[in-house]
């Protein structure tokens, strides 16, 4: 019979589980109700009061907290789970895919003498226990079971609703750990600006920009200066996440004007990536087959283009404008600020 354990960990704050941590806590609540399996879930964080989310689970907690596990470091995040894999004694380990799990969940996977799958998706019961995974940018599901025990199952973020139980003052079982020399200690962050910070998974929309923004528009000019400051405009009211179509981004190495907060990281598509949100709006954007191969997981799709015949209103969105992208985007920006004032 098997056992499953969840590995969580806090987000910056310390003190509470990052989304995709109580996403996993779901996955393996799911998990343990199909099989009938006992569930623990293990906190990595800098305060204990971290638990307190997992309150209502009804599963045995166990954490390793202090100032150490304040921040993302190699050597003791992996002592951490380790040690919290030992205690648990789990055949079955899933946690987040996040960058600070990644980073350990294989070295843990070996020490433990287990094996390890990583960007699962879906895990079910269909006799054994069935893990699925995408290959080949999202065109091929493969199903993957494995007689190897423990077997750890890294989860792709929003495959899972956030688990959201009541939260309540609870204990869980310390977790000693041996923290082997610490090597790398943490000074703090340097990040882009929010404003430069154009990719975010965690928004609830997807806003894509295509070649049309810096494309001769009817008047015979091109107003890329006007394009980049109405998409700045969009993404600053809605908190939207920006993708691009390759054409858009590709146009630097062409000699051709860049908006400059896209880079190649925000392209989207077979040979871009494959981005997860509630709604996604591509706007002077064909919506040609490979460019549209990495809205699959976009839930629902609208799009506006100029061209009654682009890809979009072959069937690959849900609702298509036919229209002028710059006035629509300005009226849009004028209505979002006028409902923030
Ligand atoms: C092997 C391979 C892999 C590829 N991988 C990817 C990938 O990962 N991602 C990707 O994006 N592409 C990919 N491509 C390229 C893809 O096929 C298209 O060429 C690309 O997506 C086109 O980008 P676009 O729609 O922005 O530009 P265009 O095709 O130039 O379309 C611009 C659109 O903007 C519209 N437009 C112009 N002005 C306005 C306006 N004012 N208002 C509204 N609409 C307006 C036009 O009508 C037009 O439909 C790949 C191609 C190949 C062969």
């Amino acid at each position: 019979m098997d056992s499953i354990l969840v590995l969580t960990h806090a987000d910056e704050s310390g003190s509470a589980l990052s989304k995709a941590s109580l996403e996993a806590v779901t996955a393996g609540m799911e998990l343990a109700g199909k099989l009938g399996a006992g569930l623990a879930i293990g906190v990595v964080a800098a305060d204990a009061a971290a638990v307190h989310a997992l309150a209502a689970t009804g599963a045995r907690l166990l954490a390793v907290t202090g100032a150490e596990f304040a921040q993302a470091r190699y050597g003791s995040d992996a002592a951490a789970c380790e040690a919290i894999c030992r205690a648990a004694q789990a055949s079955l380990v899933l946690a987040p895919g996040s960058s600070r799990l990644a980073r350990v969940a294989a070295s843990v996977a070996h020490r433990l003498g287990g094996c390890i799958d990583t960007h699962i998706s879906a895990v079910a019961v269909n006799g054994g226990i069935e893990a699925a995974r995408w290959f080949y940018r999202q065109r091929v599901e493969a199903v993957v079971s494995r007689a190897a025990r423990p077997w750890f199952l890294l989860l792709d973020a929003g495959t899972h609703a956030a688990y959201a139980g009541a939260p309540a003052a609870v204990e869980a079982e310390q977790v000693a750990v041996t923290l082997p020399p610490l090597r790398t200690t943490v000074s703090g962050f340097r990040m882009p600006a929010q404003d430069a910070q154009t990719i975010r998974p965690d928004a609830k929309m997807l806003f894509v920009a295509g070649a049309g923004w810096t494309k001769k528009q009817p008047d015979g000019q091109v107003h890329a200066e006007e394009a980049g400051k109405l998409i700045l405009g969009f993404l600053r009211a809605t908190g939207a996440s920006l993708g691009s179509s390759k054409s858009l981004v590709d146009q630097g190495s062409e000699g051709n004007f860049v908006l400059p907060f896209l880079t190649h990281l925000n392209q989207i598509g077979q040979t871009g990536s494959t981005p997860r949100h509630a709604k996604g709006l591509a706007t002077c954007c064909h919506g040609e087959e490979p460019h549209v191969v990495g809205w699959r997981f976009i839930g629902a799709r609208r799009a506006i283009s100029l061209d009654p015949n682009c890809g979009w209103t072959r069937g690959k969105a849900d609702v298509v404008y036919i229209a002028d992208a710059f006035p629509v985007i300005a009226r849009l920006n004028a209505l979002l600020e006028a409902k923030k004032a």
